[in-house]
């Protein structure tokens, strides 16, 4: 195995894409213990067949220092980082209100949106992790499962990455939502900013998962949200999720006032309504989420994206006292009806079936 590390530039950073390409990391670490399972042999020889480097490490914590001469280029090598492991706490954190747990099926994202909270709850370790113990993972939930059996129990695959954005390497999103779909008693949900959705498309998933898309007014997604698919693409795989049968619902988040907030989301639920077929519009869900920060996140935002636009104001905002104890800064309330009525309308004038699950 090689032990040096390629960083080569990667030509796809070079220009602008028509497509938004699937993610093709710059270095591979393999935990010793994935290669004695099946999946860590499937994406070792992927990694070969792409001509990545890769190197053996005892222990994903043992990778303390990435090539570059500056901490931002540290951080930007370490974000095409892979580190294929074995996923051994099998106790799964809780994730309410949207589910009940939390799936570990990897962790990490290859997205640079400047206001992602992966950026203050993965600090120094922004590299994207794989797990492949997938069964041992699957039967921890099975428990999960018969211990509320009868109520439901859900789970949510989103919550330390993007799981569509590695799917290609990994197949675990695949591999959960065919398992989940002999599960009477449980459901899956994932959200992504990503549209690499095909490898979905034909299971059988007895919509029993359920696909949310992120998606934003143009001006965010333009500013705030690099390395993620267009809007255009999110919105065909949106399409394409819709027609093979899944529940589908979107995520506008943050929500974010900026001028010409109004026109922004107007042309967003418009596009998203002219996009979508009929079957799958009248009984699409929104979730609804302001942005938000925390003092410690503005500050990592700060070093990381030196040149974001991104408003953080302390002045402008308004501070909201967190569980754990540090609060965070939200919008003041009547800026923050004046987004939430807005909005909502104009769900309901483009989707008039539609659902909006909630306003935070
Ligand atoms: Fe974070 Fe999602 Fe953006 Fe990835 S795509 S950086 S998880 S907000």
């Amino acid at each position: 195995m090689s032990t040096t590390v390629n960083l080569g530039t990667n030509d796809t950073n070079k220009r602008v894409p028509r497509s938004t390409p699937q993610f093709v990391p710059e270095l591979v670490y393999f935990e010793p213990a994935a290669l004695e399972y099946p999946k860590g042999q499937h994406i070792l020889k992927w990694v070969q067949a792409e001509g990545i480097e890769y190197q053996l490490t005892t222990s994903h914590n043992r990778i303390m220092n990435f090539p570059g001469d500056t901490e931002l280029q540290q951080y930007r090598i370490a974000k095409r980082t892979l580190v294929v492991g074995v996923r051994k706490t099998l106790k799964f954190d809780q994730s309410k209100p949207s589910a009940e747990y939390a799936i570990p099926i990897g962790t990490g994202c290859i997205g640079h949106c400047h206001y992602c909270y992966l950026q203050t709850t993965l600090g120094a370790k922004p590299y994207i992790r794989v797990y492949v113990n997938t069964d041992e993972i699957w039967d921890a939930a099975k428990r999960y499962i018969e211990e509320r059996k009868p109520e439901l129990t859900r789970f949510e695959a989103s919550c330390t990455s993007d799981p569509l954005s590695i799917e290609h390497i990994t197949g675990n999103l695949s591999d959960l939502i065919s398992r989940m779909a002999g599960e009477e008693f449980a459901r899956l949900r994932f959200v992504t900013k990503y549209h690499h959705v095909e490898p979905l498309l034909s299971l059988t998933h007895n919509r029993r998962t359920d696909v949310r898309f992120s998606v934003n007014a143009d001006y965010v997604i333009k500013h705030f949200e690099p390395g993620t698919s267009h809007f255009e693409e999110r919105i065909e795989a949106a399409a394409k999720i819709a027609k093979a049968g899944y529940p589908l619902g979107f995520i506008i988040a943050p929500i974010y006032w900026y001028d010409g907030w109004e026109d922004g989301y107007d042309t967003l639920l418009k596009k998203l309504a002219a996009a979508l077929p009929e079957e799958a519009k009248w009984d699409v869900s929104f979730e609804l989420i302001q942005h938000r920060y925390t003092k410690t996140a503005k500050s990592v935002i700060e070093k990381r994206y030196p040149k974001s636009k991104l408003e953080m104001n302390e002045e402008e905002r308004k501070y909201k006292w967190g569980r754990w104890g540090q609060g965070k800064y939200v919008y003041p309330d009547e800026q923050a009806n004046q987004l939430k009525t807005f909005i909502s309308e104009r769900i309901y004038t483009y989707f008039p079936t539609g659902r909006i699950l909630y306003f935070t």
